[in-house]
């Protein structure tokens, strides 16, 4: 089966079979791959030694910006969160859920939030002192860009924390180059195609050391993951971890540096996701967003005017030609959310469109026969 999805991802075989051992976070011998792979996520980060820290957690994605939110942002004290789609509302619901105050700027999911917008709500309520802002929003397909609102937040005076799950390590990012930034946070899974399992903030160190104890919840505490790392060593652990994803994740990024790093994988999942837009328009599909919007980690589709279309059979009549795409709508009017990410090649795009049209044929002939 080769998954179309957005997480978990399709991963090279090399990488699961890493995971297929026995061994033990606390190890001489694993302790200094763990240590490896936090520099080799900072430095992809565009994080400096020293200044900056990798700080992971065990788990998904939203306990790192829930990790973000309590380690950075006041207890009742005001994010604003630029809101274009689904996962940009979950930053709001976990802030209000942590007792943070969420202010939820509207902004269409068919594009990303301007500087303007963002400057011009920032000068509307001083209270502020943070923006949760989403990379790429993984909901629509939109791209926003952490530089473009960056500048706008710093020139504001306030903070930033990056949701980046679905754009790091393919989308650029350089952190040093982002003095407002407190963490930006992605995951084992996705842009890095590693297996899912863990989470990782990428934050300045001083700024973190400083908030140590805040965070109302020890597990959720990147102050004191980054304290334990400073006073236990970098190749150890507050809990115990998913350890064999850890070391799968490690090939994932050797992959990734072979490969040619970031610009090489955005190329690939650029000419992926041209593969798809030109393909599904060639079917008939309409795309949910302007070629101008398209990012290149997200394809939504409008789902055909087709007599006899259902989400559920359209991803079945798929399956059965080894492709998975996700089955629910991630967008306000309903969508086929179709991702080019994971080590997918463009020769894989190519036969997931010729899967993509048969599956189509099949519900008409259904359709006609009944
Ligand atoms: C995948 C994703 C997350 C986290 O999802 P989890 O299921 O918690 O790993 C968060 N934000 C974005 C933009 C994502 O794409």
């Amino acid at each position: 089966m080769i998954l179309l999805t957005p997480g978990p991802v399709q991963t090279s075989p090399e990488v699961p079979a890493a995971a297929a051992c026995d061994i033990a976070p606390w190890d001489r011998e694993f302790s200094p791959e763990y240590a490896g792979i936090r520099d080799a996520v900072r430095e992809i980060a565009g994080g400096k030694p020293g200044e900056h820290a990798t700080l992971p957690l065990q788990g998904c994605g939203h306990f790192m910006v829930e990790a973000a939110v309590r380690t950075f942002v006041e207890p009742g004290a005001k994010i604003l969160v630029p809101n274009n789609g689904q996962y940009a509302e979950r930053i709001a619901r976990l802030a209000e859920e942590c007792g943070r105050m969420p202010v939820v700027l509207p902004v269409p999911d068919t594009r990303g939030v301007t500087a303007e917008e963002v400057a011009a709500a920032l000068a509307g309520d001083p209270a502020i002192t943070h923006v949760g802002l989403v990379h790429s929003e993984t909901g629509s397909g939109i791209v926003n860009d952490p530089a473009v609102v960056g500048a706008a937040v710093r020139a504001a005076g306030r903070r930033m924390i990056l949701d980046s799950v679905s754009a790091f390590g393919a989308l650029p990012l350089d952190i040093a180059a982002m003095p407002e930034c407190d963490a930006v946070l992605f995951t084992s899974n996705k842009c890095l195609e590693g297996l899912p399992g863990i989470g990782f903030a990428v934050c300045p160190v001083e700024r973190t050391r400083a908030r140590r104890g805040q965070a109302g919840s020890w597990c959720f505490d990147l102050g004191d993951v980054l304290w334990h790392g400073e006073n236990k060593g970098w190749g150890s652990f507050r809990f115990t971890p998913p350890v064999q994803a850890l070391r799968a994740f490690g090939v994932a990024v050797e992959a990734y540096r072979r490969e040619g790093g970031q610009a090489a994988r955005l190329a690939r999942y650029q000419e992926n996701m041209r593969i798809l837009r030109d393909g599904a328009v060639a079917l008939g599909l309409r795309p949910y967003l302007d070629t101008a919007h398209q990012g290149p980690i997200i394809l939504t589709l409008h789902e055909p005017d087709l007599a006899g279309w259902s989400l559920q059979g359209f991803t079945d009549a798929l399956k059965r030609r080894g492709f998975l795409i996700s089955n629910f709508h991630t967008t306000p009017t309903p969508s086929i959310r179709i991702a080019a990410i994971g080590a997918n090649t463009p020769e894989v795009m190519h036969r997931a469109v010729s899967a993509m049209g048969e599956a189509l044929q099949e519900l008409r002939e259904v359709r006609a026969a009944a």
